[in-house]
């Protein structure tokens, strides 16, 4: 593989900070993303941001296809010739934002649930997830490399500073697990901080199901947005709209010390408060949309 410094030389193009390409510059830690990754041949991946190609190559040559997607039409140009070269016939190519991706259209002409797969963009990574989440009956698993802020918070347990939204979200609908460290300097240009590699298996939810879901997402981000406040606090002064009363009570009925804060919650405790939040709010003849 040629390095991404040269090729992008060739190609009179420059790196766009305003779309996170750090590129990886280095083709073994590729082909060993691709094998902790554990594709397999009869995978069918959905890449998140192909850029130059580093792991869309040794993707096309694991996986049985590969629906690549990538925003900048400069690397699109790019990669089409690069693909040729490398005789990577099974990878269709998308020009296009991630974040518009139909991706049960995607999914409707496989047989199998995608594997998605990426060097995640690190400005929209939290996005890109929540996507991933919202569509998590397609996929059957996703190996995506984040800047190390965002890893340690994916994967922080309750009680811990890191542990925020999206690591109650995660822990709900999948089990998560590191697979590597990426150094900075094996990227180009190189980042300020190393990168992670996490595999999230949604073939492995929390066994503990909230009612209604939507509703329990929005219950988990207005508990977060005040994360310095007490429960009580941060639910009554939400976006949930729900009276002091109504909180009291969903709290009372959970079993949860209405001074504790969100941090402090595990998933199974998120999920009771949810429920009971969600009956209070029928209840009181509200419509629990979200
Ligand atoms: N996969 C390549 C690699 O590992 O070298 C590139 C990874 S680079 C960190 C992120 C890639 O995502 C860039 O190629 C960038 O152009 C692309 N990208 C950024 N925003 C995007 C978006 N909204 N939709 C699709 N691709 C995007």
């Amino acid at each position: 593989m040629t390095s991404p410094k040269t090729l992008l030389k060739a190609w009179e193009l420059f790196p766009k900070k305003q779309l996170g390409q750090n590129f990886l510059a280095d083709p073994s830690t590729a082909r060993m993303i691709v094998s902790r990754g554990g594709v397999l041949p009869e995978d069918v991946i959905f890449e998140i941001g192909a850029g130059l190609g580093a792991l869309t190559i040794p993707l096309s040559a694991a996986a049985k296809r590969v629906y690549a997607v990538e925003k900048d039409d400069r690397l699109v140009r790019l990669l089409e010739t690069e693909l040729v070269l490398h005789k990577a016939k099974n990878v269709t190519l998308l020009h296009q934002n991630v974040l518009a991706v139909d991706i049960p259209a995607m999914a409707a002409g496989e047989k199998t649930r995608l594997l998605a797969f990426g060097n995640l963009p690190y400005n929209i990574s939290s996005q890109i997830l929540i996507k991933l989440i919202e569509n998590r009956k397609h996929l059957s698993r996703c190996i995506l490399m984040f800047q190390k802020e965002l890893a340690d918070r994916l994967t922080a347990k309750a009680g811990k500073k890191a542990y925020g939204r999206l690591s109650v979200m995660l822990r709900y609908c999948a089990e998560i697990r590191p697979l590597a460290t990426v150094k900075a300097n094996l990227f180009y240009p190189k980042p300020k901080i190393d990168s992670e590699i996490i595999e999230i298996d949604f073939s492995r939810p929390s066994p503990h199901k909230a009612e209604n879901e939507p509703f329990f997402f929005s219950v988990i981000k207005a508990a977060f947005s005040k994360r310095r406040k007490t429960l009580k606090n941060a639910l009554t002064s939400s976006e949930l709209g729900m009276s002091q009363e109504q909180v009291s009570l969903a709290l009372a009925a959970a079993g949860i010390d209405p001074v504790r804060r969100a941090e402090t919650l595990n998933v199974e405790e998120f999920v009771g408060l949810g429920n009971a939040l969600g009956e209070k709010i029928e209840v009181g003849g509200r419509k629990s949309e979200v």
